[in-house]
């Protein structure tokens, strides 16, 4: 609760904000790549607390929102199977696919999805059903993939044939390069997500900072989390230096945590990869090893035919790949709370609970 109570107190949020206008010069343009902190900006209104030049542009940070549209085309042709258990995450349900509506749709006509909150509940399904496959839909970025590698890993240990894996796994890293090689996209600064640093370590970001020529922030969740990395990382841009700072050091750590990363290792490997709207990143995800290969629900059940994945592929009236560049901002979008709403998205932005487009909606909509 102190920590809590600490980095959300009025007081020092009201401190924060008048360090950062003291701070700042000149307009800058701050891209956070992290649904979790994209929500907690507007619900706390943070912007608002910012000078007029300082503009915070949400990036691709929530993990629903940049998985393909075919995968989700591709989860559902597999629960569909009556010998299949699909397992995922809550916030996957809804998301609408490119032709074969959402996965709520699918279970309401008899596929057996089941929702998780630990992707090793898929060992207990798959050991209580020796007749069914069990898929588990691996996807989200740095953060995720540790608990999905587990899986995978004891899956393998323990000798559980029927335990697969859809894997649409994402680096923040790649994506932050492909941001900065578009002038039309490139921000200022960037803050860094700290979950997925408490996991990396911020090491890796002290290059990357300096390959990007833009300072990096990494940056927490509590209001004056992120009020504390926006005012280092405009302290580095207004002095030009292009390099890193751990406004997290709680939480993150030089090395991340090592364990993680060693069966992150051990079970993926890192692979090109398609982000919805996006096209394909070079190198930005990670897929199963060849050691695994057994396990790749990929395999094991391939995409039918009339599934495609391809370079573009959101839904046409749609322009989240836009919203999560940072180019349009939801409200902006010409069907954002009238043909667009959570109760009736058109598209991944606005159903994730890590969504911009939602985000927007439950807090900004006038
Ligand atoms: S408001 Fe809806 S249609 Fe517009 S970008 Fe967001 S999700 Fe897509």
């Amino acid at each position: 609760m102190r920590h809590l109570t600490e980095y959300s107190d009025p007081g020092g949020i009201r401190a924060l904000a008048a360090n950062i206008a003291r701070i700042s010069k000149r307009p800058a343009r701050i891209m956070e790549v992290c649904g979790g902190q994209t929500h907690a900006i507007l619900r706390h209104a943070l912007d608002t607390l910012l000078p007029p030049h300082v503009q915070l542009l949400h990036g691709p940070g929530c993990p629903v929102c940049v998985t393909p549209s075919a995968y989700l085309d591709h989860a559902i042709a597999v629960a569909r199977r009556p010998d299949v258990i699909l397992t995922t995450f809550g916030d996957l349900l809804r998301v609408p696919s490119e032709s074969s509506g959402d996965l709520y749709a699918a279970k309401a006509r008899g596929a057996d999805v089941r929702m998780v909150t630990s992707p090793l509940q898929a060992l207990d399904f798959a050991r209580a059903n020796p007749d069914k496959e069990v898929v588990h839909l691996a996807i989200g970025f740095e953060t995720t993939a540790p608990a999905n590698a587990l899986l995978a890993y004891l899956a393998k240990e323990r000798g559980l044939p029927n335990v697969s894996l859809l894997v649409s796994q994402f680096l923040v890293p790649p994506i932050l390069r492909a941001i900065c090689a578009d002038p039309e996209t490139a921000p200022d600064a960037f803050l860094a997500a700290g979950h997925v640093c408490a996991i990396m370590g911020s090491d890796p970001y002290v290059s990357l900072a300096r390959e990007l020529n833009r300072p990096i922030a990494i940056t927490g969740f509590e209001p004056a989390d992120i009020l504390l990395g926006i005012r280092d990382v405009l302290r580095l841009f207004e002095a030009g230096r292009a390099e890193m700072i751990n406004s997290y050091p709680r939480i993150v750590h030089p090395q991340g945590n090592p364990e993680a990363q060693r069966i992150m290792a051990a079970v993926f490997d890192v692979s090109n990869r398609e982000w919805r709207g996006l096209g394909v990143v070079p190198m930005s995800g990670l897929s199963l090893r060849p050691e695994y290969a057994a396990f790749d629900a990929a395999i094991r059940f391939p995409a039918p035919k009339t599934i495609v994945y391809k370079q573009l592929n959101d839904a046409p009236e749609c322009p989240a790949a836009a919203v999560l560049l940072g180019k349009l901002q939801p409200p902006d979008c010409p069907h954002f709370g009238g043909r667009c709403t959570p109760d009736h998205p058109l598209g991944a932005p606005m159903v994730s609970p890590e969504g911009p487009c939602a985000a927007f909606y439950l807090h900004r909509r006038a």
